[in-house]
């Protein structure tokens, strides 16, 4: 797993620009974020499995050891689990697989990996790194197709104990449904629409710089992204004119933008996990994934407009003479910021993916945290204040797999990762992903 790792840093530019072509996103993203963290899944997962220990208790009479004992030795095995099926989307290509596939690999499975349709390059490009780092032929393979045969086909297999899903909930839904006769054991991890909150008392620069990031990387098109912003009435007005004037800076230009073969790794992520500095500085804009993507997205500026609502930035695909020539024809959409919508309107509270954002205010803690549990998911959320206390209380009730506060992306590979409500089911990374990708085995011996 090493040698898979040092694999894909030896081809850290060629990757990210692989990964730039296929989804459309900014190759400077792909270079700063996708790859170097795919590299990383596999070193952090090689490493980890060499610090994993299991239990062992000693029960019954006597004392372990002496003539007198009558007990007995229990200790536990991590055992494989087998063939797991691996299903991903298409918006981090290759840095979700690797999330999936080190542990897979690390805790004794084989898998069985079907990507998106939409973006299967970067797959290719892992099995070549595994084949050319000794992998043993038939422990990685990769069926392409299309979700609803080859996924649908990899989840009722009978040979594949395990699925790993992530995807759009509506999917996740139907995985499960075919998963739970056959007792396979499951992991989804699936769609969002998570909040940034933005508290009165919060250093108000630095928590619009964060938001913009938190709503737009990749054209908003991550799961954890920032789309619901949640803002304290008080600081309402100027907290969005900054946060328009910063996602403003965001132009839909060529994603390919700064691609070269000697272009160098970006030297290090910013606190928050994404590329550029953590400052002011704008982040590079791509393409949306597909026409119908980007059809779901207008769709949805229709509903705001039919409902009253007011476009602060975008709400259209950008003009096509802004575009170079090359890229007229691309899947392009304005960064898209709307407020005075009803927090329970569906554009409020359904998964857009996109680089869309409805801002709303509140007026109290208590208002603010009902506003942010307000939708069926509960994946990730964002809250920025300089009030310690609140920040603890509100994360602690807050109906979410996972909480930041004055930051956002910012992940540990030791840390739980996953949603809870409609966002998941399970928690992967880490010690978390040990007790996916294996199952337990007691061993009990008489003494
Ligand atoms: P999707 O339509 O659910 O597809 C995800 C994967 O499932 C694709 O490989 C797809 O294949 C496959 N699939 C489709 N139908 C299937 C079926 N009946 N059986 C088995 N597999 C099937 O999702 P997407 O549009 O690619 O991705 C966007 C969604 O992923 C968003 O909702 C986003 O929030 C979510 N997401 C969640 C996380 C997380 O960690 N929670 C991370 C990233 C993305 P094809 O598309 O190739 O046909």
């Amino acid at each position: 797993m090493y040698k898979i790792s040092e694999e894909l840093r030896s081809r850290t530019v060629e990757l990210a620009g692989i990964e730039s072509r296929d989804t459309g996103k900014p190759f400077s993203l792909a270079l700063a974020m996708d790859i170097p963290r795919a590299i990383d899944n596999f070193s952090f997962f090689a490493g980890a499995i060499l610090h994993d220990s299991t239990e062992s208790h000693f029960s019954g009479g006597g004392v372990f050891g002496s003539d007198e004992n009558t007990g007995a030795l229990h200790y536990t095995q991590r055992r494989p689990i087998g063939v797991a099926g691996l299903i991903v989307p298409w918006n981090l290509p290759l840095y979700l697989l690797s999330w999936k596939v080190a542990p897979a690999l690390a805790l004794g499975n084989t898998v069985v990996i079907k990507p998106s349709e939409l973006t299967p390059h970067t797959a290719v490009e892992l099995a070549k790194a595994c084949v050319r780092a000794g992998l043993p032929p038939g422990v990685l393979n990769i069926v392409h197709g299309s979700g609803r045969y080859a996924g649908s086909a990899l989840v009722a297999h009978e040979d594949v104990p395990l699925i790993s899903f992530t995807g759009g909930t509506m999917t996740g839904k139907i995985v499960a449904a075919t998963a739970a006769p056959l007792f396979k054991k499951v992991s989804l991890e699936m769609g969002g629409k998570n909040a940034t909150v933005v508290f009165a008392d919060s250093d108000l620069d630095k928590a619009a710089a964060t938001a913009v990031r938190a709503a737009f990387t990749n054209q908003g098109q991550v799961c954890l992204c920032g789309s619901r912003l949640l803002v304290q009435d008080v600081i309402f007005d100027a907290f969005m004119d900054k946060f328009v004037a910063l996602a403003k800076k965001l132009v839909p230009a060529d994603p390919y933008l700064g691609y070269s073969t000697s272009a160098a790794p970006v030297a290090s992520l910013t606190a928050s996990g994404v590329a550029g500095p953590a400052s002011h500085a704008p982040l590079s804009f791509g393409a949306l994934i597909s026409a119908a993507h980007r059809e779901k997205v207008e769709s949805y500026a229709e509903k705001a407009r039919a409902e009253g609502g007011v476009f602060r930035l975008g709400g259209a695909r950008p003009s096509p003479d802004s575009l170079p020539e090359a890229f007229r024809d691309g899947f392009f959409y304005q960064p898209t910021v709307v407020t005075g919508l009803s927090p329970t309107s569906a554009v409020s509270v359904e998964e857009i993916f996109g680089p869309f954002v409805v801002a709303h205010p509140f007026s109290t803690e208590k208002e603010a945290l009902e506003l942010a549990n307000g939708t069926r998911y509960g994946l990730a959320g964002a809250v920025f204040t300089n009030d310690l206390k609140r920040a603890h209380r509100f994360a602690q009730r807050w109906e979410t797999g996972m909480v930041w506060v004055n930051t956002w992306l910012l992940r540990d590979l030791r840390t739980p990762f996953g949603g809870v409500k409609d966002s998941g089911v399970g928690f992967e990374g880490g010690k978390y992903s040990f007790d996916f990708w294996s199952h337990v085995k007691n061993i009990c011996v008489k003494l």
